[in-house]
């Protein structure tokens, strides 16, 4: 359902690896505090494209990410006749070296759960969507001040492809063609609450920084990880 799927330890690990000679007083990633985040969104019911969850989602991550110390600009557009917000986080006016990005919105529709009975309505979105969301937002509130000029993407309209009158990755191909950036890497996360999580080479991303990411986590976890060729998850 969505495309790309990197665990949270990876990305906060590679990017702590890759700038820990700023990393003057770190504060620890919480997970217990990213688990609380995905409960909030659940809680908000569907965060489908104009839903009460989707405006309600919007707000509490503007208040989380500005109270983390961070300025919340909204990049709107519209493809196939829908608005989109979204959501960009920066701490200063320079351009990004890094762009981490999340898709906030859910799929309206469960069509690969396995009971018949569910597969027409929304998904949760615990998983797909709320994981990244956490992860970003518990990002905000631990990456060191003095890194390399970072920003925090969420993304709207991500995962609604084959669903009439909707396509996949709106909201980030309105993104890359419409923000004039050119960041050394991007890296997105997504799928990475899963209860039986694992995480597999991502075969659509440049392979430099997939080994890079990969490695670091390899070190981090102690080799524990499994580190299998990607299957479809697209
Ligand atoms: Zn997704």
């Amino acid at each position: 359902m969505s495309i790309i799927a990197i665990l949270l330890i990876i990305v906060s690990g590679w990017y702590a690896y890759s700038f820990k000679a700023y990393n003057a007083s770190p504060e620890f990633f919480d997970g217990a505090r990213a688990y609380e985040d995905i409960i909030t969104q659940v809680q908000m019911g569907p965060r489908t494209p104009g839903s009460q969850g989707h405006a309600q989602i919007r707000e509490w991550m503007r208040v989380e990410l500005e109270n983390a110390g961070w300025t919340v600009e909204v990049h709107e557009s519209q493809r196939l006749g829908h608005p989109i917000y979204n959501i960009v986080a920066k701490r200063n006016a320079e351009p990004p070296q890094i762009i981490l990005a999340a898709h906030y919105d859910t799929r309206f529709v469960a069509d690969n759960d396995p009971d018949p009975a569910k597969q027409t309505e929304p998904v949760p979105g615990a998983n797909d969507g709320a994981s990244g969301v956490a992860v970003l937002l518990e990002l905000a509130r631990t990456l060191p001040d003095d890194t390399v000029p970072v920003w925090l993407v969420f993304f709207d309209a991500e995962d609604n492809g084959r669903v009439d009158g909707w396509d996949w990755i709106l909201g980030s191909r309105a993104f890359a063609e419409e923000i004039r950036v050119q960041p050394e890497a991007v890296v997105i996360v997504d799928m990475i609450g899963d209860a039986n999580l694992n995480i597999h080479y991502e075969k659509n991303s440049d392979p430099i920084i997939r080994a890079e990411i990969w490695s670091i986590a390899a070190q981090l976890l102690g080799m524990g990880m499994s580190l299998s060729p990607m299957k479809n998850t697209a």
